[in-house]
C-alpha cells in the first residue's frame, strides 16, 4: 500500500538538518521558531516545476540540491544566515526510492549549509517542489538592492555563463550536448544542479557592500535591478567579466557573451562597494579570502552600459530572462 501523507513526512522528512532556535519543528500545525534578539527574519521562496525549471526525469538528488540551493542563494544575497526551511512537495506518485534519494540529498545540503526542515506539505499532482528558506540578519543590516551610491564599484563573485551554458544542454536545438566532452558536460550539470550559494561571501559583505543581488536572471537584468532600485545606472567593462577558461573553449564568443550577460542561473553575487571599503575588499580578493572581481562602477545615468577595453560603448542585443 502506498504511503499516506503522514507516513511520508514521518519516514522521510521528520528530522532533516540541524539548526538553532527550533522551539517546535515538524509534526504540529505550525513550527515555532525563536528569532535571536537584534535579528530580523529573512524569508524567500521558490517553486521548481518539472519540465519547466528542470528536465523531466532529472534525478531526485539533483532536484533536491537545486531546490534548496537556489533559495539559499537569495538568503546569501541579503547577507543573511539560513536557519530553517519548509517544503511543499507535489508528487505524481509515491515512490520510496525517489523519496529516499530526494530526502537524503536534501539532508546533505541542509547539514552542510546549516539549516533544518521545520515543516511542509505533500500533495498529489505533477512533480513540483516549493522550498521556503527562513534566515536571520542583524537588525537594519540586510544587503538590499537599493543601497548603491554613484561611484560605488561593482563586483561579481565566482564566474559567469556556466548556468546558461548548462541550460542550453537541455535545448534540443543546441548541439552543445553532442560536442562537449564528458568532463565539460559534468561540470555544466554540476553547475546547474548544485549551484554554490555564496553564503560565506554574503556574510563577509554585510558590513562592506552597499547593495547586492544574486544572478538568477542574467547579469544585465540583475545589475539592472540594483541600478533601478538605487535610482542609478551602471557601467561595466566587458573584458573584466569573470569567465572560466574551460567555458571560453566551448563555444563562439557571441554565444559566450550571451550566456554571460543575459543567461541566468549562475547564482553568483553581484554587489557594489563604496570607495571607503574598496581597499579592504581588494585585499580580501588578493589574499583569496574572497573570490570576486571588479567589473565596473555605478553611474548617475540610468541603464546598464557595457564598454570594451578601449573604453568604447558596446551595443547590447538582448534583455534578460522573462518569466512570463
Ligand atoms: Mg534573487
Amino acid at each position: 500500500m502506498p504511503l499516506d501523507e503522514f507516513s511520508i513526512i514521518q519516514k522521510y522528512f521528520s528530522s532533516l538538518g540541524e539548526s538553532q532556535g527550533i522551539s517546535l519543528g515538524v509534526g504540529d500545525d505550525c513550527a515555532i521558531l525563536d528569532i535571536p534578539k537584534g535579528k530580523q527574519l529573512a524569508v524567500t521562496v521558490d517553486t521548481l516545476v518539472e519540465g519547466i525549471h528542470f528536465p523531466v526525469r532529472a534525478s531526485p538528488a539533483d532536484i533536491a540540491h537545486r531546490s534548496l540551493r537556489v533559495n539559499l542563494s537569495d538568503i546569501a544575497a541579503m547577507g543573511a544566515d539560513p536557519h530553517w526551511f519548509t517544503l511543499a512537495l507535489t508528487l505524481p506518485e509515491v515512490s520510496d526510492s525517489w523519496l529516499h534519494q530526494f530526502s537524503q540529498a536534501l539532508l546533505t545540503d541542509a547539514l552542510s549549509f546549516g539549516c533544518a526542515l521545520v515543516g511542509g506539505d505533500t500533495t498529489a499532482g505533477p512533480l513540483s517542489i516549493t522550498i521556503q528558506v527562513l534566515g536571520t540578519v542583524s537588525q537594519g543590516k540586510p544587503l538590499i538592492r537599493g543601497g548603491a551610491q554613484e561611484g560605488d564599484s561593482i563586483y561579481i563573485t565566482g564566474s559567469l555563463g556556466e548556468g546558461a551554458a548548462a541550460l542550453s544542454l537541455f535545448d534540443a536545438t543546441s548541439d552543445l550536448a553532442r560536442i562537449a566532452t564528458k568532463d565539460t558536460l559534468n561540470r555544466l550539470l554540476q553547475r546547474f544542479y548544485r549551484p554554490e550559494p555564496r553564503l560565506k561571501e554574503g556574510a563577509y559583505l554585510r558590513d562592506l557592500a552597499s547593495a547586492a543581488i544574486d544572478i538568477s536572471d542574467g547579469l544585465i537584468a540583475d545589475l539592472g535591478h540594483i541600478a533601478k532600485s538605487s535610482g542609478l545606472g551602471a557601467n561595466i567593462e566587458l573584458d573584466r567579466l569573470p569567465i572560466a577558461s574551460w567555458l571560453l573553449a566551448l563555444a563562439e564568443p557571441s554565444y559566450i557573451e550571451d550566456w554571460v550577460l543575459f543567461g541566468g542561473d549562475d547564482y553568483e553575487l553581484c554587489f557594489t562597494v563604496p570607495n571607503r571599503n574598496k581597499d579592504l575588499i581588494e585585499s580580501m580578493i588578493s589574499s583569496r579570502e574572497l573570490n570576486a572581481v571588479y567589473i565596473g562602477k555605478m553611474s548617475k545615468i540610468p541603464g546598464v552600459r557595457c564598454f570594451d577595453s578601449r573604453g568604447q560603448a558596446v551595443e547590447l542585443k538582448k534583455s534578460g530572462y522573462q518569466h512570463f
